[in-house]
């Protein structure tokens, strides 16, 4: 048997770390050992979605690094220790900490560094550059001593940085070289609209400005000079003006590097010496350096499929773009700038003089017959991309009017795009991962999959960018109608309809009970999935107690016993904290019962206090106690509205605009108790700086100085979402009436467990059609809507306080009546920085329990 080979890999960024991803699903570690070097102090995460971390996204949600490929018995991370040096006739590589490690084959994936220009004054202190989490880390240290933060480049990921400084709360300007914003993706024309809409948003733009001296007071950064003798206020730069490739390393052993820099690689992505390798951002490929993910992604599985023996090849990439920056869509694809001979251009430009945020340009370029489409580009409406872009690779015929494709569809009228079933087999529909139409459709077949997720989890497809999630979701309609599989959205097999007819039918039938339903509409007698989400409806249209009539039985544990089960068969007890204010007489209170009843405690991420260990009959006398003290159910355990998060704001903040803490015991008190699809947040920020994360929630609200900005659709979680910019300036009244609207509306058309992300992601029309339906009440809906918002206000109760007061309802929480075998439970625990919390399997074992509670026994 051949014994095993050492591959090294230098670099452990996206592209490093898809290398690995793939040598480890391929297989290839059978012939191979991989030891990967990586410079930073995290294991590779998701740079292209960096801007997310100023959001308040973790370094851990922006992992890429998943344990099954690091953990691999082949593969061995060396995280924090730079390579070196490289001694191609030793074959060997030496990191910074003095180990040395052997290789039979070496893969350069070094990335690239941030150019910074060379601008007198501009290396010291407050100028950053904006490519790592350290980098990052850096800005947000700064940030909060400076008024005005200034970024230098106006390009893609200028722009980006132009707006995390805006979210840490600065005046943030752009100064851009070119007389345009973005001058590789769009055209003046195209420039214009991207920049009213930035300005509209309170960004400066300065373009055609050559910055020659960072003006300094000592250490501190004072503004900025230009070439034309003019000038700027700035406490902060920082500097995005293009990307220099990592090759120091492939220079000092000799290899190639290209004439603008970068490790020259063949189509093999191999150097001149047949061991070594170069991948992504530091290789030079036909004279050219990808500054994109999707490349690399290409150039990795190339260097993957070469190591075991295959013949890949990298030929070049789609250099297509769309990204969402700061609320404006920019998209663009193929030849943009019309550079083919002959080429037509077709352009729709829609100027809003009252307000330049919504302008659209989209441009068209088609060959001189017609028939071809050769590139585009959009700003301000993007929402074709997908099936432009498609249009154009697949090289298809046009339709006979292709200047129909750039203008507005007319009401009723169908989109003159082809749809997903025209596109064919071959046809890239994934472009970051390299997903083939044929690849989707064969998943979907083989696998059987019917819904986006699962055709994303099993082929990669829409995982990275996104931008062909609406793409994919066609194919998928398109397969199972074609392959006779009816789309099939009932909730269960109790009931031939989906969540949201359902939930018209409670309504307009005026439908109290669970029995009422399944008589009307459905049959059996229900199942793991309708119960819950027909209590969730009745409950949020009649607002009666979740354990009253039937509904108790349809209820999961969790909301059954009003309390969320733990892991050792054991209870959380979690009270509303309104806005995450509580005097100190309740914190007293809270410490006192978990003192008591030895609960562990901590205080959540959403601004309350989370006591741990109730066993299911401690449950009333804890709550009794904390009713009494005039605690309310905080409806952890529901679909429901969770918190309101909020910062101090105007109150204490010095930065604070509004109050945002009275907003948000307000909000909470007003949506208190709402059961929806799936668990609510809100947030409420005093100022831009967003300390309350309002834009990861569902409803965000951030203070302005004319009143608050309200978005929605944002999310956490396992795949986290910001929120969009649903509508700007609005006094307190508008926005809860804004509010209401948006929240019954998600509650009565999304299905069930969908979040309000996801729910508006495949939301017909968008972004647009809700804030039509919201601000410009479209469907006439907004006075039903916002009275059933009043009806749940009015009839709201604290469901522990209407459970202490029932007989009827305190006897569930009897286990000797329900479940005499939970007299036999067993509960172990181990103490633990001062308190107890449940023995592992091996401390059992061991003997190293410090608390055994058995049930029954104990702080009643
Ligand atoms: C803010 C931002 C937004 C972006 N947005 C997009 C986007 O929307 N779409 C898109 O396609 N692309 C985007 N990009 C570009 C994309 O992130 C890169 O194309 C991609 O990360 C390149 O991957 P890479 O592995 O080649 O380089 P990197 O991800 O930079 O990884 C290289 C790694 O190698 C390490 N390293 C270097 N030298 C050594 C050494 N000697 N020893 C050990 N380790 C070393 C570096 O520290 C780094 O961690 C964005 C980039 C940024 C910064
Ligand atoms: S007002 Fe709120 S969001 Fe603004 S800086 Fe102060 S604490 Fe942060």
């Amino acid at each position: 048997m051949q014994s095993k080979q050492t591959v090294v890999v230098i670099g452990n960024g996206m592209v490093g770390q898809k290398l690995l991803d793939v040598l480890v699903e391929d297989g290839a570690t059978d012939r191979w050992d991989v030891v990967a070097f990586g410079e930073e102090r995290h294991l590779a995460y998701d740079r292209v979605n960096l801007s997310a971390y100023v959001a308040g996204a973790s370094a851990a949600e922006l992992n890429l690094a998943a344990p099954e490929v690091v953990g691999h018995p082949a593969v061995r991370m060396v995280v924090g220790d730079r390579v070196v040096a490289i001694d191609r006739d030793a074959r060997t590589v030496t990191a910074e900490s003095g180990q040395v490690v052997c290789y039979d084959a070496l893969v350069l994936a070094t990335g690239s560094t941030p150019f910074v220009p060379p601008v007198a004054g501009g290396d010291g202190p407050g100028c950053f550059v904006y490519r790592t989490l350290d980098d990052l880390d850096a800005i947000i240290a700064h940030a909060p001593d400076c008024g005005t933060g200034v970024v230098i480049g106006g390009g893609l990921l200028g722009l980006e940085a132009a707006n995390a400084l805006r979210q840490l709360g600065l005046e943030t300007h752009v100064v851009e070289f070119a007389p345009r914003l973005m001058p590789v993706q769009v055209d003046d024309a195209g420039g214009s609209v991207l920049r009213s809409a930035i300005e509209a948003i309170g960004i400066g733009v300065h373009t055609a400005k050559v910055t020659t001296e960072v003006r300094r007071d000592g250490d501190r950064v004072t503004g900025l000079a230009f070439a034309d003798g003019t000038d700027l206020v700035a406490d902060l730069v920082v500097y995005s003006a293009g990307i220099r490739p990592r090759d120091d390393l492939a220079r000092s052993c000799g290899l190639e590097v290209g004439e603008r820099g970068g490790v020259v690689v063949d189509d093999a992505c191999r150097t001149a010496d047949p061991r070594v390798y170069a991948v992504g951002e530091c290789a030079s490929h036909q004279g050219r350096v990808y500054g994109l993910v999707a490349p690399g992604y290409s150039m990795a599985r190339v260097v993957a499929d070469r190591l075991t023996g295959g013949d890949a090849t990298f030929t070049g990439a789609d250099l297509s773009t769309k990204l969402k920056l700061l609320g404006v869509d920019v998209a663009s694809f193929g030849d943009a700038h019309a550079t083919t001979p002959g080429a037509r251009i077709l352009t729709w430009h829609d100027a809003c003089p009252s307000d330049p945020s919504v302008a659209t340009y989209k441009k068209l370029v088609v060959s001189g017959d017609g028939l071809r489409l050769l590139g585009g580009m959009l700003v301000g409406d993007a929402s074709d991309y997908a099936s432009l872009h498609q249009l154009h690779a697949s090289g298809a015929t046009l339709p006979a009017h292709p200047e129909l494709l750039v203008l507005p569809s007319l009401a009723g009228a169908s989109s003159p795009l082809p749809g997903a079933g025209a596109m064919d087999d071959g046809a890239t529909v994934c472009t970051c991962n390299n997903v083939t139409k044929g690849a989707i459709c064969a998943a979907i077949t083989d696998c059987a999959l019917t819904t986006v997720g699962e055709v994303r989890d099993a082929t990669r497809a829409g995982s990275t960018c996104g931008s062909c999630t609406p793409l994919i979701s066609g194919i998928l309609d398109d397969e199972l109608t074609r392959a006779g599989v009816a789309v099939d959205r009932s909730l269960c097999e109790h009931f031939p309809h989906t969540r949201q007819e359902l939930f018209d039918i409670v309504r307009v039938r005026r439908v109290r009970t669970f029995a009422e339903l399944v008589a009307g509409w459905g049959t059996g007698r229900g199942c793991a999935v309708c119960k819950p989400a027909v209590a969730s409806m009745l409950a949020t249209l009649w607002n009666e107690h979740v354990l009253d009539r039937d509904h108790a039985s349809l209820q999961d544990t969790n909301d059954r016993f009003l309390a969320n089960l733990q892991r050792d068969g054991t209870y959380s007890v979690v009270p509303r904290v309104p806005g995450g204010e509580i005097t100190p007489e309740r914190l007293i209170v809270l410490g006192e019962v978990a003192r008591d009843y030895d609960l562990y405690t901590k205080v959540t991420g959403g601004q309350r206090i989370d006591l741990f260990g109730a066993r299911l009959d401690q449950l009333p006398s804890i709550w009794r106690r904390l009713v009494d003290a005039g605690f309310e159910s905080g409806h952890a355990y529901g679909k429901s509205l969770r918190t309101v998060k909020s910062c101090v704001g105007r109150s204490w903040c010095r930065y604070g605009v509004q109050d945002s803490t009275s907003l948000a015991i307000a909000l909470e008190e007003r949506y208190r108790g709402l059961r929806s699809p799936h668990k609510l947040k809100l947030a409420v920020s005093g100022c831009s700086r967003e300390c309350a994360e309002a834009q990861g929630k569902d409803v965000g609200v951030i203070a302005t100085e004319a009143g608050w900005n309200l978005y929605v659709g944002g999310n956490g979680g396992m795949k986290p979402q910001h929120a969009v910019l649903l509508a700007t300036d609005l006094d307190t009244a508008t926005l809860v009436r804004y509010i209401d609207r948006f929240l019954m509306f998600y509650v009565r058309t999304a299905d069930r467990l969908e979040r309000t992300a996801t729910w508006l992601n495949k939301l017909d029309g968008g972004l647009e059609h809700l804030r039509r339906v919201v601000v410009d009440d479209s469907l006439g809906l907004a006075a039903e809507l916002e009275a059933a918002m009043d009806h749940h206000v009015d009839t709201y109760r604290c469901e522990w306080a209407a459970t202490l007061d029932d007989p009827a309802k305190l006897a569930m929480f009897t286990p000797f009546v329900n479940e005499p075998e939970a007299v036999e439970v067993d509960l172990a625990y181990v103490r633990e920085r001062g308190q107890r919390r449940p023995a592992s399997a091996e401390e059992r074992a061991a003997s190293e329990v410090a608390v055994t509670v058995t049930a029954g026994v104990g702080g009643r």
